[in-house]
């Protein structure tokens, strides 16, 4: 089925304690308002929670002074739990002055490694730690075709320090092919210029395959992705979608836009990736800074 997500597949990779509790996966969204955040995240997983009632709970947090919205929902396939966070960080860059406007999203990101981190030193060895680490930061980009903002580029170096970060460009629709390939190539330009460094990383034990898949994985980054919350009827059959004037775009047609591929990347291909890499890299430089601190 379409609404299918496919993080079933992970069965094969984690260990069975950790199946029986689920896993949890902390998905952070960040950039300007009207970008189509709040729709792609739905896109991603709210057709799973629309058409499968009963198996899943959504459960909405109050909302925090700060402005950071947390979703939790449980989805459940073939047995296996996936407990999915996602961290809606609305306003980013939407200020005349700016000046700051990313420290709330990075304080939330290291709060959660410190609170991880108090855990861990007063914890027993085997209790377990619920984990609020944020695992992926999409990263929304306006779909100018021009080149990115000077604050988008400020918060993309913060962000790359403390959390593995996947830019999209949103709302691809607006771009024809040729400008989004253009466009694509001018932004990685840039990254590569002011030395961003984007998740994947290659570590040492990855396979021939993995490293494959990580070197496509950068040929088609940032995803150019389309998100709708609506259902249109191509060849009768309903499918996520934007309809306009000339016609219909497809969210899950791959020759219409990249969401297919973010949503593998981030749900098949690379979901334990990301919790491992937020422990062992992220995780791991924070909590040797914080205890070198404890000794001084
Ligand atoms: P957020 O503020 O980033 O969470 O943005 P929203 O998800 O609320 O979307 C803002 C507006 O953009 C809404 O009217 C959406 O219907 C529209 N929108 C969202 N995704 C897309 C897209 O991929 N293409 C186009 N053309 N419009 C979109
Ligand atoms: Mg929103």
């Amino acid at each position: 089925a379409s609404s299918y997500v496919g993080f079933d597949s992970i069965t094969q990779q984690i260990e069975h304690k950790l199946l029986k509790r689920g896993f949890q996966f902390n998905v952070m969204v960040v950039g300007q308002t009207g970008l189509g955040k709040s729709t792609l995240v739905n896109t991603l997983f709210a057709s799973h929670l629309i058409d499968s009632k009963g198996r899943t709970e959504v459960d909405i947090a109050p909302r925090a002074t700060t402005e950071i919205h947390n979703q939790a929902h449980t989805i459940v396939e073939n047995g296996v739990r996936l407990k999915l966070n996602i961290i809606d960080t609305p306003g980013y860059g939407d200020m005349i002055n700016n000046e700051g406007c990313w420290e709330p999203i990075i304080k939330y990101i290291k709060d959660q490694h410190s609170a991880y981190l108090r855990k861990e030193l007063t914890a027993m060895r085997d209790r377990f730690i619920p984990d609020t680490r944020i695992h992926c930061c999409v990263f929304f980009i306006n779909p100018t075709g021009h080149s990115l903002k000077p604050i988008d580029i400020v918060v993309l170096k913060k962000l790359a320090e403390v959390v593995n970060v996947v830019p999209v460009i949103a709302k691809a629709d607006s771009l024809t092919i040729e400008e989004r390939l253009a466009f694509k190539e001018r932004i990685m330009a840039e990254l590569q210029y002011q030395q961003i460094r984007l998740y994947p990383f290659d570590a040492e034990e990855l396979d021939e395959q993995e490293i494959q898949l990580n070197e496509r994985i950068r040929e088609m980054l940032p995803f150019a992705v389309v998100g709708s919350e609506r259902t249109v009827l191509i060849d009768g059959k309903p499918v996520r979608g934007r309809k306009n004037r000339w016609g219909v775009i497809n969210v899950e047609d791959e020759r219409h836009c990249e969401f297919v591929y973010l949503r593998n990347f981030l749900t098949r291909t690379h979901l334990q990736d990301l919790i491992e890499t937020t422990a062992q890299i992220h995780y791991e430089t924070f909590r040797s800074k914080q205890l070198l601190a404890l000794k001084e």
